[in-house]
């Protein structure tokens, strides 16, 4: 195996050797979550591959989801057995095999108020026991993700002290997968393939696909390069109509805020609040490891063109705060507000309104044999990249083995009795799993690389010179905004940016 390390050298190293004409098995374009699975999904079958992304790994929607691995239960609700099914057991390979590091179980409560009649009580009763059945049917213990229960209003209240308690007569407790970020899996899945080889290529943006051919423009030096493959598969997420006629997308935009620490008070507890009038919408409070809440998620159409960044209107702001404020003993008003984001969702084009447009992900060729892939969740990428590869080696005739990513743990993992075990602390295990102790050395081994980066962080200027030398981040952009998230609320990241930028500048120069 090839060493797990991206960083700018071996970007040069391997860029110059796809530009001399060398020809790779498959390549991918895109470094989502999707194209990054197919390259650890090809790379690993034994395949050479090239992974073409024009920014940043997780640069896309895959940085902003919830962070929720689905146990597919909305699914049901649509009638979609098989793709609720698919996501359960998606979501228990992920939780019990290729990333606990990663992935935790994350309590969420329903409460009920008198808004709540008993008629929809019995509805989210009846989804959360479906749900569970869906859990036990995909083989995910107990243990991981719990039944689901009632609870009285007083465990509800200590559970989620920031509720309000007048009217809620007790609540429903059930259990979902949560992700400890969603771009540190992306970084996680890219850099297991590169382990295996792939060659990942970032701040190459393409600017046209064939079957067999990726033409793409160095952003770092502004030259263009020709990269030949047996095939090529576009996985640009929302923007993959932008690259081929064949697929017609219509993206919609989910919404998030964000909340300070301590501004709600919380715990380690989500709560889910019905949108009045529909069965199966949910507004979320979402508690992060860090302590910081986001507040999401909208579901609205947006026509035209695609932002590379797309923005909160507000519109969503007042609906996502008049939602958490119906519950909340505190109702919050936008001084609560640290920061906000919203991602493009990039379903595939059909009839009907953007919340009833089904999630599942197709893998369509093109008439010029350019296969692409799109639609799907960030939970259920590796059945995605599986079957996006199984296409591309019939197509091409590849000489792969069989898929083996169900079985392949990402770089760090480990099960939850061995993580227990890692000697260091429970912050930098839930990030870097097994390899946390080669975090915290770097900070033993230098002080000043222990300290945190800014203030209100717990983020160190180790986890800086790491993402730099083994996490291909080439600015300090990239380690604001993908590798530590302080972007999320941009305070934290003016405070950091400086020292970022001074520690990125540093790392750079030591990779000679
Ligand atoms: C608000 C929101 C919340 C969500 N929450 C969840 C959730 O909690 N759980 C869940 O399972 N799913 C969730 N999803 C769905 C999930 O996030 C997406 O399905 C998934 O991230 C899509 O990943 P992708 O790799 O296909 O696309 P992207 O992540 O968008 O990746 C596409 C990449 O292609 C690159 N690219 C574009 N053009 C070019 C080019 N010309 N050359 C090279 N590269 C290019 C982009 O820079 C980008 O990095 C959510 C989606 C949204 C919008």
């Amino acid at each position: 195996m090839t060493s797990g390390s991206l960083n700018a050298r071996r970007r040069e190293r391997e860029l110059a050797e796809l530009a001399s004409g060398e020809r790779v098995d498959i390549a991918v374009v895109g470094g989502g979550v999707t194209g990054a699975g197919i390259a650890l999904d090809a790379a690993s079958r034994g395949l050479s591959v090239a992974l073409v992304e024009a920014h940043d790994l997780a640069f896309g929607t895959s940085r902003w989801s919830s962070k929720l691995v689905h146990g597919g239960l909305r699914y049901l609700a649509h009638g979609e057995l098989g793709l609720a099914h698919e996501s359960a057991v998606e979501r228990g390979i992920l939780m019990t095999r290729t990333a606990p590091h990663l992935t935790r179980a994350m309590p969420q409560l329903f409460p009920l108020y008198p808004s709540t009649s008993r008629a929809q009580q019995a509805v989210v009763a009846a989804g959360l026991r479906a749900g569970d059945a869906l859990r036990r049917a995909a083989r995910t213990p107990s243990s991981v993700l719990p039944r689901p229960r009632s609870i009285p209003a007083a465990l509800a209240l200590s559970l989620a002290p920031g509720l309000s308690a007048h009217g809620l007569r007790g609540a429903l407790l059930a259990y979902d997968g949560a992700l400890v970020d969603d771009a540190r899996l992306v970084v996680s899945l890219a850099r297991t393939a590169a382990s295996f080889g792939a060659r990942i290529l970032t701040r190459l943006s393409a600017t046209s696909l064939s079957a067999d051919l990726v033409q793409a423009r160095d952003a770092r030096t502004g030259s263009t390069v020709d990269i030949h493959a047996r095939q090529v598969i576009n996985a640009t997420g929302v923007w993959a109509g932008t690259l081929t006629g064949s697929v017609r997308l219509r993206p919609s935009r989910g919404s998030h805020l964000v909340l300070a620490p301590g501004t709600v008070p919380m715990g380690t507890t989500s709560v889910n609040i019905g949108v009045p009038g529909e069965t199966n919408r949910f507004v979320f409070l979402l508690p992060q490891p860090d302590g910081r809440v986001y507040l999401g998620l909208t579901d609205e159409p947006v026509p035209g063109p695609i932002p590379p960044v797309p923005v909160v209107p507000e519109s969503d702001v007042d609906f996502l705060l008049s939602m958490a404020s119906s519950v909340l003993a505190r109702p919050l008003t936008r001084a609560d507000i640290a920061g906000s984001f919203a991602g493009l969702r990039p379903l595939v084009e059909g009839g009907g309104r953007s919340a009833d447009l089904s999630r599942k992900h197709a893998v369509l060729a093109g008439a010029d044999g350019l296969l692409t892939v799109v639609g799907g969740k960030l939970t259920t990428y590796r059945r995605m990249a599986e079957d996006a590869v199984d296409a591309a080696v019939r197509l091409a005739g590849l000489p792969a083995s069989p898929c083996r990513t169900a079985r392949l743990p990402l770089l760090g993992a480990a099960s939850r009795a061995e993580l227990s075990f890692v000697d260091a602390s429970p912050r930098l295990v839930g990030r870097y799993g097994t390899e946390a102790p080669r975090v915290a050395a770097l900070g033993e081994l230098d002080a000043e690389f222990a300290a945190p980066v800014g203030p209100g962080t717990e983020i160190t200027a180790a986890e800086v010179v790491w993402a730099v030398r083994h996490e291909g981040a080439l600015d300090a952009e990239d380690v604001l905004e993908r590798r530590t998230r302080l972007s999320l609320v941009p305070a934290d990241a003016e405070a950091a940016r400086a020292r970022v930028a001074e520690l990125v500048d540093k790392s750079l120069a030591g990779l000679g």
